[in-house]
């Protein structure tokens, strides 16, 4: 039986093309939508998406995927295979965004700002996949970004004690106490 989070490899490379564009649709959306948002409340919006998307992707991390036995099972296939292509299918990482975003940010505050909101977590979100799949499958340039970001993702998978959870800032493991250096 084909493990739930190894997703076929058309399917793995699409949301790179997905998410960016869906991330301009719900841009656009924010800007023309019947009460819309202006430049300034859509970039508002978009950038508290993006760092909402920071702190999701690091207590996702910490306490869903290295949490409860199932979820830990699903993760630990890209522990023990880092280069597979291990991913969440795209049925359940955008209803994972529509639900944990879109809804309850349009339910607070309007539709025109839940959707700004969703496309700067979105970006987060493809972003934090692209840096995750290079990080793991292309070599890098000695001492530069990406080279430290790969030792810092390095220590997280082979450290001895569970640290550097996040992917697209260390911020949150620094916040939290669960940072170690490169
Ligand atoms: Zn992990
Ligand atoms: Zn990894």
């Amino acid at each position: 039986m084909r493990k739930p989070m190894r997703v076929k490899k058309f399917l793995y490379f699409a949301d790179f093309a997905f998410y960016p564009l869906a991330s301009v649709a719900l841009v656009a959306a924010a800007l023309l939508l019947k009460e819309p948002l202006g430049w300034d409340g859509a970039a508002i919006g978009f950038a508290c998406g993006l760092a909402l998307w920071t702190l999701a992707e690091y207590l996702i991390h910490r306490f869903a995927l290295h949490g409860p036995a199932y979820l830990a099972a699903l993760h630990d296939m890209h522990h023990s295979d880092p280069r597979a292509l291990v991913g969440s299918p795209l049925w359940l990482s955008l209803g994972s965004i529509l639900c944990g975003s879109l809804l309850p940010v349009w339910l607070l505050t309007g539709l025109a700002t839940a959707c700004a909101v969703t496309a700067g977590l979105m970006l987060g979100y493809i972003y934090f996949s692209l840096l995750h799949h290079i990080v793991h499958h292309h070599p890098t340039k000695r001492g530069g970004y990406l080279w430290r970001l790969k030792r810092r993702h390095a220590r997280h998978h082979y450290g001895k004690t569970p640290c550097n959870f996040g992917v697209v800032t260390s911020m949150w493991d620094r916040v939290f106490g669960t940072f170690c250096s490169e």
